[in-house]
């Protein structure tokens, strides 16, 4: 017999599917809905449907959006477009509020252990987007690890054709790891001593 009544159990069991929330986390985290008042329980539920319902990828960067285009690519300079692995890399370096151009989420790296291809990520629109002709720059910032080292040439190879200049992220984020975590004055210099490729 289980220890807790299904509905806890259940509970438990959702929370336990999110990253770094083990058994025991999980456990407090559903007492403490338990003990919500029933609006903020209700209102807690409606955060997780609204990002279901309300949030959708831009049709031309492939970021979070509300609208059927982002507020980056409606109103920012068309002329130079960030490449980055995943939405949460755009928020990486917005939060720096030094990169005025637009941006373009790959949706994951070139990963052939792991059975992804060129043709498993967002390179193909990529290529669309610098072919109709405004883009003057190209900033590969892939996370400075294997995967996102060959995706960065892999592109700038495509890219080449098209007359397009591309830049990579400078060193001294430390290989291996993650823009999301790497500090701001840090990213902010990678952003701007960036070099061509
Ligand atoms: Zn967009």
């Amino acid at each position: 017999m289980d220890v807790f009544i299904e509905p806890i159990a259940r509970l438990i069991n959702e929370f336990s599917r999110l990253p770094g929330v083990g058994k025991k986390t999980a456990q407090r985290y559903a007492y403490k809905v338990i003990n919500m008042t029933d609006q903020e329980a209700k209102e807690f539920a409606d955060a997780i449907q609204g990002v279901k319902q309300r949030v959708r990828f831009c049709k031309i960067c492939g970021n979070f959006t509300e609208d059927e285009v982002c507020d980056i690519c409606k109103t920012r300079d068309k002329g130079t477009i960030c490449v980055v692995k995943e939405p949460k890399d755009v928020v990486a370096l917005e939060k720096l509020h030094e990169f005025k151009g637009v941006y373009h989420v790959l949706h994951g790296v070139i990963d052939p252990m792991n059975g992804v291809t060129p043709n498993d990520i967002k390179i193909k629109e990529l290529l669309l987007r610098v072919g109709e002709g405004e883009v003057k720059e190209v900033i590969m910032a892939t996370n400075p690890d294997v995967e996102g080292e060959a995706t960065a040439l892999y592109i700038a190879k495509c890219l080449k054709p098209l007359g397009v200049k591309v830049t990579r992220l400078s060193r001294g984020i430390p290989i291996g790891s993650d823009l999301e975590y790497t500090d701001e004055v840090t990213l902010a210099r990678a952003l701007l001593e960036r070099k061509e490729i």
